[in-house]
């Protein structure tokens, strides 16, 4: 075999690249949402357990943009999902989310997407909702998940979407899925 031919062959067997695209605040949660008197649930700096096995396995983190720290910043009040069903916010949602797709190449493996719970945003599995005119947790997803979904859908792209929250239950899952999927 030539040498010139012995190294196209090599390239179209390396292993593709690996990624996973992230809610900003997994990595930076100063962007969760403060006010008087009050705050959501946050811990300080970045997700340790999430971004630690992220490094470890050598995959590249793609962090998206927050959309309420974009429009609104910090401190903001508290907003579920249906405060935010406005058109500014969901084309701002869908920016971010083509954004994200656009880093990833075909030389790329998007292994997971990563939301985080609660958010009327960034939810996976559960969100934020108005419920007789009061907040209420609830399930479903966020409008940047719901935008993401739709523009890994249109990309052709099935990765998991994966919820991380900071109650341990969720946590727990959603380490567990993602350390399946950094072995795999
Ligand atoms: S909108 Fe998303 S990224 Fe921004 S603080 Fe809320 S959960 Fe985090």
């Amino acid at each position: 075999m030539c040498d010139v031919f012995h190294h196209a062959v090599q390239s179209a067997e390396s292993p593709r690249d690996r990624v996973v695209i992230l809610a900003h605040c997994i990595m930076n949660q100063a962007t969760r949402a403060r006010w008087e008197g009050g705050g959501a649930t946050r811990t300080k700096g970045a997700i340790e357990e999430i971004v630690t096995p992220l490094l470890e396995h050598g995959v590249g983190i793609i962090q998206m943009e927050c959309p309420e720290q974009t429009l609104y910043g910090n401190p903001r009040p508290p907003k579920s999902r249906d405060d935010y069903d406005t058109p500014e916010f969901k084309e701002k949602c869908r920016e971010i989310a083509v954004r994200a797709m656009q880093t990833i190449e075909k030389s790329t493996e998007l292994i997971a997407a990563l939301g985080f719970e609660g958010s009327p945003s960034c939810g996976v599995e559960r969100t934020t909702r108005t419920i007789k005119g009061s907040h209420a947790e609830s399930p479903g997803e966020g409008h940047l998940i719901e935008a993401l979904r739709q523009e890994m859908r249109e990309k052709g792209l099935d990765a998991p979407i994966i919820g991380v929250g900071l109650r341990e239950g969720e946590m727990n899952l959603a380490l567990r899925k993602l350390e399946s999927l950094l072995r795999g």
